[in-house]
Order: C-alpha cells, then structure tokens, then sequence
C-alpha cells in the first residue's frame, strides 16, 4: 500500500483501542502522531477522531497544505486552535474525550475542562498513536532505509574532507551539509562530534576544541528525509589507536554484536539490553556504560520502543530500533556504536552500512 493511502487505514486500526481506553473520541496533539494519522506536514494543528470522523484542525497559513496532504475533513481556525476545537467539540458532543496526556499543554487541558459544559469528559490517554507506530508498515521501512542510507553516505563523505586541526563544529557542519546536499530535509537531532576527553559525555555538544592526531573521534548522527529518520553513532581514531582503547573498542563491538544476536519477534528488550552488559562486564567496562540500549525511531528519533534495562517491551518484526551500547571514561574519552536495526520474525536486519571496523582516519 502507498504511504498515502495508508493514513485512513491507520485511523481505522486506532478505533478498537478506543474500547480498550473506554473512549469515544480523542483529540490528538503530538504533531507527529497527526502527521502519521493523516499526513499533514504542518506545525501547528490538532486532530479529532470518533469513528466515522476525522477532522484536521489548523491555521491560515496550512490552509492549502492540509487540503492537498489528508483526505481528512479541515477546519481552518484564526488565532488558537482551541477556542474553535471547543465550538466543535461543543456540537459533537464525544461523550468521553480522550487526550494525550504526554502531549497536550496544560493551559489547553485547563481551557478544554473548563469551557467543556458537559458536552464532553476528557480522559487522559497514555502512548495509544505510539504503541501503534512501533510496527512500521513496508512503505515506512523503505522510507527509514532512505533515510539510512543516505546518513551512511554523509557520514563516508564528511569523513574524506576531514583533517586534523579542523573544529569539531567544522566536522560537525561538514556533516550537516553532506546530509543536506544527499537530500536530507533536516538532520534528526543536533550532531554530535566529539574528541578527545569530550567523547566522554554521551551527548556531547560539538565546540571549538580541535581534533587533533592520535585521538578518539566520536560522531553520533542522524537525518530526517520525508519525516523519517535514522541513527548512527562511530567512534574512529585520527591516527594511532593505544592498545588499551583497541581493546576497548573490540570490547564495546562485541557488547554491540551480542545485543543484535537476541533481536528477533518475541525477543524481551531487557534480554537485548542485558546481552550487552554481560560483554562489558567481561571487559570489566560495564559501569561504564551508562545509559539505555536503544530506541524505537521512525517520525521521531526517539520513539518507543525503549531498551533498556527496566523496560519490560517485547520487539515485534516491523519494529526499527538502535543498538548503541557505550563506554564512558571521565577526562578520557568513550566509544560508542551505533546502528539501526529492523526486527524481522526470524532475526533482524541490521540496516546502518557502515563498517564498523576500528577505522583510523
Ligand atoms: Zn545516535
Ligand atoms: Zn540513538
């Protein structure tokens, strides 16, 4: 099924969930969660949906947009949506109104109760758009491989046009660039390139350090093409590579390797996640390792699935994870590798091309 004769079937698969959660309609405000319900791109717009119903409701600015992306009935509303949500809401008359408790903002919740006059009860609803999200359908595979592949291909260009000396946020433009220029609409999350003792913090902001020969280099980086997005993290060295951080890259590959080994439909993530621990505590590295597993990505970098040690969620084939076990050294330096993996009934297909063979630069 093409992308765009998916949104109506997707709506229809939401409404059992609506018994599940004893309600008769939901007003949906994660912009993400519109955009897969019915493909409308813009940035400001709720949804509301009751069986037989669907209605897009956005502003002025979206007016032609929303009419040639969904087949959804759009209202067009001046100034904030909700004034012109509540009249509708008003005629409607849901009866028990879900909402997306994660999602909506408190002055809308606040405004929605108050203004309700009995015409409807807002029931707070917890991940039901995104719990369905996690199984991908064919059409958003083949989009989250685009995406990945194309990230690869930046990557693998960035890193010919390094040189040592250059900034970290030299590399890191060089890499948003590369992104563009393959057909990115954006990167999916701010890049992260780190030298040196700064690829010990996880979420290392690029600066104005040099990197310099003899180095560790961490690059964590993603694009987002028509929505979609992907995740990579490498750790490559600028020249000679000391033997103990040899060992620890084989150290954190095998971690990385072990994780992939468990996925498969069916497979528990705190398995996936465990398998990797294990590795590194082998190493002696595994209170170094200092966050979760993975995530689910798709419409958004960080979705759920989570992977982690307490997240009791069970892979299912059609799912789209990272597998990114890491090592942090304070005032050292870390590793971390990272691919996106696609959970099939067998196994899974590790979709990242890159190698990842210690790799001198
Ligand atoms: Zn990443
Ligand atoms: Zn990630």
């Amino acid at each position: 099924m093409p992308l765009s004769a998916e949104y109506s079937s997707r709506r229809q698969t939401l409404l059992p969930g609506f018994a599940e959660h004893k309600i008769d309609g939901l007003l949906v405000t994660s912009l993400a969660n519109i955009r897969y319900l019915t493909g409308f791109t813009g940035s400001h717009g709720a949804l509301y949906l009751a069986p037989g119903k669907a209605i897009l409701f956005t502003d002025p600015r979206y007016t032609l947009q929303a009419s040639q992306e969904t087949t959804c009935d759009v209202r067009i509303l001046t100034g904030s949506l909700f004034p012109g949500i509540v009249k509708a809401l008003h005629r409607l008359k849901p009866g028990q109104l879900g909402f997306e408790k994660s999602q909506m903002p408190y002055f809308a919740w606040d405004y929605l109760t108050r203004e309700s006059k009995s015409r409807y009860t807002l029931v707070p609803v917890d991940s039901l758009v995104e719990t369905q999200r996690m199984v991908k359908s064919e059409a958003e595979i083949a989009l989250i491989r685009e995406s990945v592949n194309l990230n690869s291909q930046a990557f693998d260009r960035a890193l010919k046009r390094f040189k040592p000396g250059m900034r970290e946020s030299d590399l890191a433009a060089e890499i948003d660039y590369q992104m563009r220029r393959l057909g990115a609409s954006s990167t999916a999350f701010e890049t992260i390139v780190a030298t040196g003792a700064h690829s010990a913090l996880p979420h290392a902001r690029p600066g104005e350090t040099r990197i310099e020969t003899n180095q560790l280099l961490l690059i964590d980086m993603g694009a987002t093409r028509q929505g979609y997005t992907s995740d990579m993290t490498r750790t490559v060295f600028t020249g000679k590579a000391a033997p103990v951080w040899r060992k620890r890259y084989q150290a954190v590959l095998e971690a990385q390797q072990a994780s992939i080994a468990t996925i498969r439909d069916g497979a528990r993530t705190v398995k996936v996640d465990a398998a990797g621990r294990q590795v590194l505590k082998g190493y002696g590295l595994d209170k170094q390792f200092t966050h979760s597993t993975g995530h689910g990505l798709g419409l958004e970098i960080h979705e759920a699935p989570r992977l982690g040690k307490r997240d009791k969620n069970v892979l299912r084939a059609g799912m789209v994870v990272t597998v990114e076990p890491g090592i942090y050294l304070e005032g050292q330096g870390g590793i971390r590798i990272e691919d996106t993996v696609l959970v099939t009934a067998s196994g899974c297909e590790i979709l990242t091309p890159t190698s990842k063979e210690l790799t001198v630069v």
